[in-house]
């Protein structure tokens, strides 16, 4: 009687780990991680944050003032600061090419 529950036991853990093992395979298989090519942006986002104005300058898109440059970080990164609004601005370096130009807001 004894050895019968210890051996039955030992089924239900078994038998437990495999349908853990089958519930972790049908999940792979059944599609609910995207793919690594479905979650790859061919389209680069916006910048949204800033703006080049025609004169050169670079400015804050919230208020459309001018941005005061403070300095790079490890050149990578470029922070400004927003007087008007008393913000901290970042932007990657490499992200420059793409700020949109404009005439102001
Ligand atoms: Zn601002």
């Amino acid at each position: 009687m004894r050895t019968a529950t210890a051996s039955s036991a030992r089924e239900r853990v078994r038998t437990g780990v495999r349908r853990s093992q089958r519930s972790g395979k049908a999940s792979r298989e059944g599609g609910l991680r995207p793919s690594a090519t479905e979650g790859a942006h061919q389209v680069l986002p916006a910048i949204v944050s800033v703006f080049f104005h025609t004169d050169g300058t670079i400015c804050h898109s919230w208020c459309g003032r001018p941005l005061e440059f403070h300095g790079s970080r490890g050149g990578l990164e470029l922070d400004f600061f927003c007087t008007r609004c008393i913000e901290h601005v970042t932007l990657p370096q490499s992200v420059l090419s793409r700020v949109p130009v404009l005439s102001g807001v």
